[in-house]
Formats: C-alpha cells, structure tokens, sequence
C-alpha cells in the first residue's frame, strides 16, 4: 500500500523502577586453580555486601571479589506525559 509515515520523535528518560530494589552482590574470586564462589547474596544497598567481604577476607585470607549491580529502570517520555510508548513492530499504517 503507498502512502506515507510521519515520524515523531519524543524524547525519553531512563529512570529507576520505583517498584524494584537494585541489587548488590558480591563473589569471592580468590583461589589459585578456581574461584572461591562464596558470595554475599543480594542486598538492596551496598553497605551489607562490603561488610560480607571484610568477614569473608577476616575468616579467609581471600581479598579478590567481583562486585555486580543490578538496577531495574522504566522509560518514560522526558516531559512527563502519559504518552505510551508503541513498539515499532505494533504501529499501524496511518
Ligand atoms: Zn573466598
């Protein structure tokens, strides 16, 4: 079918999901042949995963740590509006 499609472009944001906790998580990669593994399982803030590591290094010796931080965000249009966003997939010819 011809025609034409106008295109808008709205700008967004990216902000966090109030409705989610980021998460903090530590795993212990101490060890000559293989990683330690231990970790600190998941916290909301990062000040339970550093406390996990001081004990960890305490009761251990081990000092490497790889350090994740998960965030759940939702994009919003930067202007507040209640515009939803459309999937490029789902937009009809108009
Ligand atoms: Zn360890």
């Amino acid at each position: 079918m011809a025609g034409h499609t106008v295109l808008r472009f709205v700008p967004y944001r990216i902000a966090p999901d109030p409705l989610s906790e980021p998460e903090y998580e530590a795993v212990c990669v101490s060890g000559d042949d293989a990683d330690c593994g231990a970790a600190s399982g998941t916290s909301a803030t990062p000040e339970p995963v550093a406390a996990w590591q001081f004990t960890h290094s305490g009761e251990t010796g081990h000092t490497r740590f790889r350090r994740t931080f998960h965030e759940y965000t939702v994009t919003t249009p930067a202007d507040g509006s209640e515009c939803s966003i459309v999937p490029r997939g789902e937009q009809g010819p108009s």
